[in-house]
């Protein structure tokens, strides 16, 4: 028995890999009472196309063939999908530095990726505003994540061969078993795809020790429809790329709706959507460790101050308006869209991980700080995963 915490597009794109190689008893547990209720069902939906990583990191290794992928089951199934590109503004001479540096990266990735002059900017995107140059990414697309967890569930109870037991908490490991609210399982290979939970669910095996996650809030707002004709697609910001956020940015949904975001503030709890954490325990301890980041880390200090003003609205705007002309004050409307990133740090080092961590032991995975992009990245990690650690 293949037993999986957690049914995000991360556990569930290993139980269906798992499927391909002809696994036949595989078991999802997931806490919530339904899918999407966590980052898998609160991102922006962008397919990245590997522009933004590292070169030898695993982002970078799987983001094309993951958004290849990911286009493709969204074909076979029917399920919609915007296929704009997207284009990347510099607001300073500096930020035209960091577009070739990400030109770079995207060659690196085999991404297609071309640095465009304003001329061509206003023909892809004609409202939006740059220092001289933009970066133009074909690859970028916007899909409907709950439509793709709906039917990965689907897809999977079809087969016969997964079970998924919503409702049921993951509390520990004890005996060779996974103990949860309602139960004990023996397995013969257990994966954790906790999500924001993953770390604890590590340490519960012993493992991942230097490692904990901090949750960082993406708040969003939404443009007034008689404005959403500005945007044709999606717009970005040159990132700090020291830190794993891409800045506030531009975004049409599948469904027409122009979203601006996500901040990326430090929340207080791993679930803290709204305006009280779910625990003042927990509130606490994310405090601290904050407050110790702030100290240490210059990245992480400079990311807080910046985020911190976005909370105030005439910044936001202010942010906002550098990378689209034509927007007044009153055209970031509130929306409730908002979604916890779960980032993990290494303690020990006081540095935020920029990787995705995957650490095998016996007969247990872990799959740490699956953050943005493994949405897009998610069916080529997947059969990486298996065929790397998984004996199937
Ligand atoms: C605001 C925001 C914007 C983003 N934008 C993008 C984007 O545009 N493109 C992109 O590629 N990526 C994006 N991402 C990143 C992407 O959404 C995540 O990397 C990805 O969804 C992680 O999937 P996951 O399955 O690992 O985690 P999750 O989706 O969090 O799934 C983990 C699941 O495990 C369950 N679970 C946790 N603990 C337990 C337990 N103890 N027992 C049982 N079940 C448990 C949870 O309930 C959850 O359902 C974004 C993320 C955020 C937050």
């Amino acid at each position: 028995m293949f037993v999986i915490c957690g049914a995000g597009i991360t556990g569930l794109t290993i139980a269906r890999e798992l499927l391909r190689r002809g696994v036949s008893d595989i078991l999802i547990l997931e806490k919530e009472r339904g899918v999407g209720r966590h980052a898998s069902g609160r991102n922006s939906g962008v397919l990245h196309a590997g522009i933004y990583y590292s070169p030898d990191s695993l982002k970078a290794r799987f983001a094309v063939e993951g958004n290849r992928l990911m286009k493709e089951y969204v074909r076979e199934k029917g399920l919609p999908i915007r296929e704009t590109g997207k284009v990347v503004v510099a607001r300073s001479p500096r930020e035209v530095e960091v577009l070739y540096e990400l030109k770079r990266r995207a060659d690196a990735s085999k991404s297609r990726a071309e640095i465009i002059d304003e001329t061509t900017l206003r023909e892809i995107e004609p409202h939006a505003r740059t220092c001289g140059k933009a970066l133009y990414t074909p690859l970028t697309a916007v899909v409907d994540p709950i439509s793709i967890l709906r039917a990965l569930v689907e897809d999977l109870r079809a087969s016969g061969r997964v079970e998924i037991r919503f409702g049921e908490r993951c509390m520990g490991f004890g005996n060779g078993k996974i103990i949860t609210e309602q139960g004990r399982y023996p397995f013969d290979f257990f994966i954790n795809a906790a999500g924001a939970h993953a770390d604890r669910i590590a340490h519960a095996f012993s493992l991942a020790r230097d490692f904990l996650i901090l949750p960082f809030k993406g708040t969003y707002r939404r443009l007034r429809d008689e404005k959403s004709h500005l945007v044709r697609g999606n717009i970005y910001p040159v990132p700090d790329i020291r830190t794993p956020f891409l800045g506030v940015h531009f975004t049409r949904g599948v469904d027409g709706t122009v979203y601006v975001g996500p901040t990326a503030f430090p929340a207080l709890g791993r679930e803290h959507y709204g305006l009280f954490p779910e625990s003042v325990g927990e509130a606490i301890s994310i405090l601290y460790r904050d407050a110790v980041m702030f100290f240490k880390n210059p990245a992480f200090r400079y990311n807080a101050l910046m985020e911190i003003r976005r909370y105030i609205p005439g910044f936001f705007y202010r942010d906002a308006s550098r990378l689209v002309e034509g927007l007044e004050r009153g055209d970031l409307l509130a929306s409730r869209k908002v979604g916890i990133r779960p980032q993990l740090v290494n303690w020990k080092k006081k540095e935020l991980v920029m990787d995705f961590l995957v650490i095998r032991d016996g007969n247990t995975l872990h799959i740490l700080n699956a953050i943005s992009p493994a949405f897009t990245t998610s069916l080529a990690f997947a059969r990486w995963v298996v065929d790397e650690f998984i004996p199937t």
